[in-house]
């Protein structure tokens, strides 16, 4: 079977935007199916010659923060349990949050097949909040921007290495 690749990470840190980079080509395709809805949270990846499954987590609803976490967790869970890489994103903007603490404490016994991503990095120079993430214990921190396309092919790499 493909290898899986998980994203996971607190609502509006880019999970989904670079689910739709990732999935790029391929998704729009399938859009053009009738019916076929544009919330899609498994789509084939390709790097390389390289072919995995990428699956979104987390919706577009909102909800109260405690549904959030309850949220944020099981979806730790089923990553852990399910994906050979989980890509935990985290936002260079924002900085590092409790909510990003409680779901490194989740990954961290998975370390191995944990790839950090700090999002948001949109220039070269990288942002102060980077050098917080190091406190999540899950190695050196990928600076990408998911929406203008920077890191991602360094990223994806990184991916097929771990497959
Ligand atoms: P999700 O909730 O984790 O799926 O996050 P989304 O992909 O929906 O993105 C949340 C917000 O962050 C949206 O307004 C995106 O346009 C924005 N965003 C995503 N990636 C980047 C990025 O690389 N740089 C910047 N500046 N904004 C981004
Ligand atoms: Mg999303």
């Amino acid at each position: 079977a493909r290898p899986v690749v998980a994203i996971v990470g607190r609502p509006n840190v880019g999970k989904s935007t670079l689910f739709n980079r990732i999935a790029g080509r391929r998704i729009a395709i399938v859009e053009d199916t009738p019916g076929v809805t544009r919330d899609r949270i498994y789509a084939e990846g390709e790097w390389l010659n390289n072919y995995f499954t990428i699956i979104d987590t987390g919706g577009i609803e909102p909800d109260t923060s405690d549904v959030i976490l309850s949220k944020m967790r099981s979806q730790a869970e089923i990553a852990i349990e399910t994906a050979d890489v989980i890509l935990f994103i985290v936002d260079g903007k924002a900085g590092i949050t409790s909510a990003d603490r409680e779901v490194a404490n989740m990954l961290r016994k998975n370390h191995k097949n944990v790839i950090l991503v700090c999002n948001k990095v949109d220039t070269h120079i990288l942002p102060d909040t980077f050098y917080e993430f190091y406190e999540l214990g899950l190695g050196d921190p990928i600076p990408i921007s998911a929406s203008q396309g920077l890191g991602t092919g360094d990223l994806l790499d990184e991916v097929i290495k771990r497959f």
